[in-house]
């Protein structure tokens, strides 16, 4: 075991060295938002209790489109401070975990000369701002390259691409790894562990009664802290409530799905950016043997860990599809996996979903609590930095440097190429060399050859897996991006935690069933009737 592992099956250990115990700093929530910032103040010296009420990264932060964004779309928007924090925000991801920041082109099509002029004037402004460098600087395709280069885009009234460099990550496993290099730093970590009460002290925020996770225990805490903070996601508006008694609401919640089809039935060699019904922008980005297609941004009441995905959200991206490309036409029963989350931004009233601001705001309660919302992914880390300068201060200490920017996380310490091509001369295919490197970074030789009871038995002893669907949808991303939903791996991995976690006769068999059904009631809805109000 290294210092990173994380090994959650002790839960009298985790409960025991939370209860009573009295830090600087408790986090509240282990979304990405959550888990940067218990890195950064614990590599600052602070100490730090981290609890997330269900699995690291259950929320939002395994429902993104999973790009690491240079902030191109909110140059559109005129949020200037924004691109420049995005551009350099994804540079700093690709130094402390570059098998986490894949560079992979954005094909733009157009239409007429016109538009092209018009994608490039603000890509060149985008370059500069971001501070891009010339190798990385976008392209003009002409419409025999489309043609040559990305064959099913359609054709007809095509004047050609402009195509620049994004970044591709995966979510959970950034907010994992971000756990992990926590842990390392001296954080307490632990997970299925709700926040049920905020105790006060003369009005004073002063600690937090946690509750473990039905499913897994029945254990509680009483954890105390000079600072917290409320990294709770779209769960941060619940959180306020429970400091204050009555808060009024600062969110405003969006839901956004994807679907997934096999590469074959879309065949694109880069992402494809193109325009939905609405004019908004949506995505086919190629992944393995897959091509996943994303996003809608509509509003969400309520904060579900499974928000439903309607038949119109499906037929909203399926259109898009239809209208970009000349390959036939997808329909629902090519979808073989979807997700869908909700965006937990900052409301602004009388704005359309997908014009509210991603901006992060923070805000400090009556009792003192820091709750911080809204942002996205790609910038967490400098809103961790933020965040901790503030705790900081409030805990009267002169705010230290961070050094989150230039200290790999878990698993960053790789050379990407050379690990690729270490696993292949060891015999994997290059998808799967490129899928393990992807997924575990400097690790991937500890999975062998991917096989779902290796990679379950890691997830235990290292990655802190406690559920079948701990491992399915976080850690290995087999629940989207697997043939057959990835339900053939479910029964040995299965079979594996079950020795591991001491379950007892009947559980494996109960998970397995909890899984396949997550994944067909998932498809079912894509194409479920729609219903008619009375
Ligand atoms: C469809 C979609 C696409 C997106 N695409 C991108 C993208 O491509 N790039 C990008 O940069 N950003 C993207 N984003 C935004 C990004 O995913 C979010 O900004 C980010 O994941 C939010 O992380 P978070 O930690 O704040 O919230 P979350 O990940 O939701 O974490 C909050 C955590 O708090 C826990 N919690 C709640 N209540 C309690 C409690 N009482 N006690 C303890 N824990 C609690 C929850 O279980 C949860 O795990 C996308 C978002 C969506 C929805």
């Amino acid at each position: 075991m290294t210092s990173a592992s994380l090994d959650f099956r002790d839960r009298s250990r985790l409960f025991g060295a939370l209860d009573g115990q009295r830090f600087d700093l408790l986090v509240i929530g282990g979304g990405v938002t959550g888990a940067g910032v218990a890195r950064d103040a614990a590599m600052r010296g602070l100490s730090v209790a981290l609890v997330e009420a269900q699995d690291i990264a259950s929320g939002t932060s395994s429902r993104s489109s999973k790009m690491i964004h240079g902030g191109l779309r909110y140059l559109a928007q005129g949020d200037i401070a924004l691109v420049r924090e995005a551009a350099s925000e994804r540079k700093m991801v690709e130094v402390i975990a570059p098998h986490l920041a894949r560079q992979t082109p954005f094909v733009m099509p157009a239409r007429n000369p016109a538009a092209i002029a018009r994608l490039q004037a603000g890509l060149w402004t985008f370059e500069k701002l971001g501070g891009v460098p010339k190798d990385r600087r976008h392209q003009v395709w002409s419409p025999a390259e489309v043609a040559e280069r990305e064959p099913a885009i359609d054709r007809s009234d095509l004047a050609g691409a402009v195509v620049y460099p994004e970044y591709l990550t995966e979510d959970a496993r950034l907010t994992l790894a971000n756990v992990r290099s926590a842990q390392a730093a001296g954080a307490a970590v632990a997970s299925y562990a709700r926040v049920e009460e905020i105790l006060l002290e003369n009005g004073r925020a002063a600690g937090a009664r946690i509750v473990e996770a039905p499913e897994i225990g029945d254990r509680q805490a009483r954890v105390f802290a000079k600072v917290i903070v409320n990294a709770a996601g779209p769960w941060v508006d619940a959180l306020r409530v429970l400091e204050s008694g009555a808060a009024h609401a600062r969110l405003r919640l969006t839901k956004g799905i994807h679907l997934v089809v096999d590469r074959a039935r879309l065949p694109v060699n880069r992402t494809v950016i193109m325009s939905a019904a609405d004019r908004r922008s949506v995505f086919a980005v190629p992944k393995g043997d897959f091509t996943y297609i994303g996003t809608t941004d509509t509003f969400y009441e309520g904060a579900d860990y499974w928000p439903r995905i309607e038949p119109a959200d499906a037929a909203y991206l399926l259109a898009a599809c239809s209208a970009r490309f000349s390959t036939p036409a997808l329909a629902v029963r090519d979808v073989v996996s979807a997700w869908a989350g909700v965006r937990p931004l900052v409301a602004e009233e009388g704005k359309a979903a997908s014009d509210i601001s991603r901006r992060d705001e923070i805000w400090t309660g009556p009792g003192g609590v820091l709750s911080i919302a809204g942002g996205k992914l790609t910038a967490y880390r400098k809103m961790a930095e933020r965040i901790v300068d503030l705790a900081e201060t409030a805990l009267g200490r002169k705010p230290v440097k961070s050094r989150t920017a230039t200290t790999p996380l878990a698993g960053g310490d790789v050379d990407v190429q050379a690990a690729e091509a270490a696993l292949r001369a060891g015999g994997l295919s290059e998808t799967a060399a490129q899928r393990l490197v992807g997924l575990y970074g400097s690790e991937a030789p500890a999975i062998g050859d991917g096989g779902p009871g290796v990679e379950a038995r890691h997830a235990v002893l290292h990655e802190g897996a406690l559920t079948l669907e701990d491992y399915w949808v976080r850690r290995s991303g087999r629940a989207w991006f697997d043939h057959r939903g990835g339900l053939d791996a479910l029964a040995p991995a299965a079979a594996e935690m079950a020795g591991l976690l001491g379950w007892p006769p009947a559980e494996a068999a109960r998970q397995v069933e909890a899984c396949r059904k997550r994944h067909h009631d998932t498809l079912a809805s894509l194409a479920a009737p729609l219903t008619t109000k009375a």
